[in-house]
């Protein structure tokens, strides 16, 4: 039976593709940066599978002194401090650790980016000049200590206070209740000799929000300061080599000057001025300082799901199950249907992601690297970008790999092929920095108030009736190519079922219309719900809540695409082009496709075409397949950094059994 919907026959990707032109075009602006770390990063540096907890954090806390300078996990700091002033090569620096060990990663992301980019963030000079330089040089290390066992989403509500007390011109900081007790806190347990410490701060009897104070938690021969506890926060999923702790604070004597007073200072007589007169406006103002650490995240877990991904796609072509009547040799798992439909798309979406994340980056470092003053709208975008971007490739990262997982059958599950441990010192990723459904209110928020200034916490979001009348036409913030994607979507031929759905104007259209279309519901129904409420306005949010998550979700998408996009734009070797364009293809496709239920519901797609999408889909793994290796040979991760005992052995398996099937023994 034929079908008047057309399906565009796909442009062809059989030309050769140069694996190091791919890897050139992956690599972007900071391919120096990834080549030293490739080069500087050995053996030494790998995971060792099957060792005890106490083991795992003495190896890494030594590993982490031995990093070599070089590399540039601290590379964001400036240049007097022994750093470099390039805070796109930290981050870029994560996402190669990331593929050597997680908690490596993790345990330097601690140290030189929460507790170091803390300093430099909310301190001043006499911060900067007197510990910055021991901090880049890995000679004192420090924690990050926001969090309380009570309060991990809604740190506005966190309860350890710090008063200050002009008579001694000193804070006292206490912790109130076991709930203040700072938790998770990573560096505490083991090695951490200070920690930035968040409290409420008090003077003269008035609160003024939460403030951050650099406070000794260790002396030198690493006992605890007199007043603080500290506690180990025991045996964890994954992440071994991390010595996640707890803090407690008995009334302890702070120093006047270690209030990290960028946003607010305390004089001598305890008088509090601020450049930012609202409390919850200035906390955010200082959190909106510490966005590279979620970046950072969101790379790491893009990096990983590289390395998982390059394990199963090798695996699934040396791996042999089932003959076919007219072989003479089983199958290769990689020629299945159903093997590319796990890992094809996981692929495509992980490439659309990586050039998300690399606007993301440029995009951080021209921000944070300037010494101008940003611009609130900027920093807004980029707070709302590195969140949902976050939250999309942590995402991304737990589901890919635990399908990698199971694309290797058995062998994915032992420990000495990588993946479980991959797969345990991920998953956190989804909650630190920020839990990820958390961070889509964020998103949505921004999408919901045209980017307004409209600061406070995400519980229940208190100001519903304030939002639901702010809301205005969705301000269609554009990924970097604005006029590139509008040419595009301008230039569809004719409308809807004529269009072809590898039209890249088709693809963008469609992923903005679903963003648009279903912001525009929630703005409805908040505005209803604000009409019949008013009363309860923690309601008119609950009562939306799937819905406004739902938009975060497609508005990522759409930059995801149109990151993308611009991406391929950008590339000049043809061959590689077309290999991203079809990749692309199957992303955009895909997303469709598992969102074909909305489609249809809203009239959006005929059931002709939604089935003619599925088939593409199909066709589009049938064409990618022998281009499977080129793809994941494209990330360039080292053989050895793999560190995984089935790409050694499993393709000589197959070569002897080959072998002797072909000379029987009763020959
Ligand atoms: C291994 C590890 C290392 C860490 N390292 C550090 C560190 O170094 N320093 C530090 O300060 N912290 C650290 N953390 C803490 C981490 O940042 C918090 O765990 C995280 O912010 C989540 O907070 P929570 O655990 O209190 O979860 P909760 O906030 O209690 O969230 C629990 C669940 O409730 C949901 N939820 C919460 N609020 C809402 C809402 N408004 N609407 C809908 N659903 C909601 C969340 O989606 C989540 O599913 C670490 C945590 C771990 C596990």
């Amino acid at each position: 039976m034929t079908t008047s919907v057309e399906v565009a026959v796909p442009r062809s990707v059989s030309d050769p593709v140069d694996v190091a032109h791919l890897r050139k075009v992956l690599d972007g602006p900071w391919a120096e940066v990834r080549d030293v770390h490739r080069d500087k990063l050995d053996d030494r540096f790998l995971p060792v599978y099957g060792e005890s907890g106490d083991q795992a954090r003495e190896r890494i806390s030594r590993l982490l002194t031995e990093l070599p300078v070089e590399l540039g996990m601290a590379a964001s700091f400036p240049t007097e401090y022994g750093g470099r002033a390039d805070v796109g090569a930290s981050v870029v620096a994560s996402e190669m650790l990331a593929q050597v060990d997680l908690s490596l990663m993790v345990k330097a992301g601690v140290q030189w980016g929460l507790f170091g980019g803390a300093v430099l963030a909310l301190g001043t000079r006499r911060h900067h000049d007197a510990h910055l330089r021991d901090i880049v040089a890995g000679e004192l290390l420090g924690c990050f200590a926001m969090t309380e066992t009570g309060h991990g989403s809604d740190v506005q509500q966190l309860r350890t206070t710090c008063t200050y007390d002009p008579e001694t011109q000193t804070f006292d900081l206490h912790t109130p209740h076991q709930a203040a007790r700072k938790d998770y806190i990573g560096n505490a347990a083991r090695d951490g000799r200070m920690a930035v410490v968040f409290a409420q701060l008090v003077t003269g009897g008035q609160r003024h929000g939460v403030h951050a104070w650099l406070v000794p938690i260790r002396d030198a021969d690493g006992n605890p300061m007199p007043g603080v506890t500290i506690g180990d926060a025991g045996p964890k999923a994954g992440l071994l080599g991390v010595d996640n702790g707890r803090l407690s604070f008995d009334h302890v004597r702070v120093p006047r000057d270690m209030l990290l007073d960028r946003y607010g200072q305390v004089a001598a007589d305890g008088t509090y001025a601020s450049p930012i007169a609202d409390d919850s406006r200035r906390f955010f103002t200082m959190l909106g300082t510490l966005v590279r650490g979620r970046v950072s995240v969101g790379g790491a877990a893009a990096a990983a799901t590289k390395s998982a991904l390059t394990i199963a796609v090798r695996y699934g072509d040396v791996r042999r199950q089932f003959g076919t009547p007219d072989a003479d040799r089983e199958v290769l798992l990689n020629d299945y249907l159903a093997h590319q439909r796990k890992l094809l798309p996981a692929l495509a979406t992980t490439y659309a992601l990586h050039f998300a994340q690399a606007e993301l980056v440029a995009v951080v470092h021209e921000v944070q690297g300037s010494d101008e003053p940003v611009d609130e709208h900027r920093q807004r975008e980029l707070e709302s970008r590195a969140a949902g971007l976050k939250a999309a490739q942590t995402w991304h990262a737990t589901r890919t790999i635990q399908m990698c997982r199971e694309a290797c059958g058995g062998a994915g599950y032992l420990a000495e092929n990588r993946l479980p441990s991959l797969k345990a010192d991920t998953d956190v990723f989804t909650t630190f920095e920020g839990d990820n459904t958390v961070l889509l209110q964020l998103v949505a928020k921004g999408l919901l108030t045209g980017y307004k200034d409209e600061f406070g916490s995400l519980d229940g979001w208190g100001r519903a009736s304030f939002v639901a009348e702010q809301v205005r036409e969705m301000v269609l913030e554009r990924t970097a190519a604005r006029a590139l994607i509008e040419r595009l979507v301008s230039a569809v031929p004719g409308r809807g079922e004529e269009v072809a759905v590898t039209d890249r104007g088709w693809q963008l259209s469609v992923f903005e219309d679903r963003e648009k279309h279903l912001l525009d519901g929630a703005v409805r129904r908040l505005r209803n719900g604000a009409s019949t409420k008013r009363d309860r306005p923690f309601d008119i949010f609950n009562d939306v809540q799937d819905h406004v998550l739902t938009v975060a979700s497609a508005h990522i998408d759409r930059v995801t695409l149109e990151a993308f996009v611009a991406g391929i734009e950008a590339t000049s070797d043809p061959a590689v082009a077309a290999l991203l364009s079809r990749v692309c293809d199957l992303y955009a496709l895909s997303v469709i496709e598992a969102h074909k239920g909305w489609f249809l519901e809203h009239g959006r797609l005929t059931p002709a075409r939604a089935k003619a999408i599925t088939a593409l889909v199909n066709s589009l793994l049938k064409e990618l397949r022998p281009q499977m290796r080129t793809l994941v040979d494209g990330f360039a991760i080292p053989e050895a950094w793999l560190h995984c005992a089935i790409l050694r052995e499993e393709a000589d398996r197959q070569e002897a059994m080959a072998a002797h099937d072909q000379f029987p023994t009763d020959r």
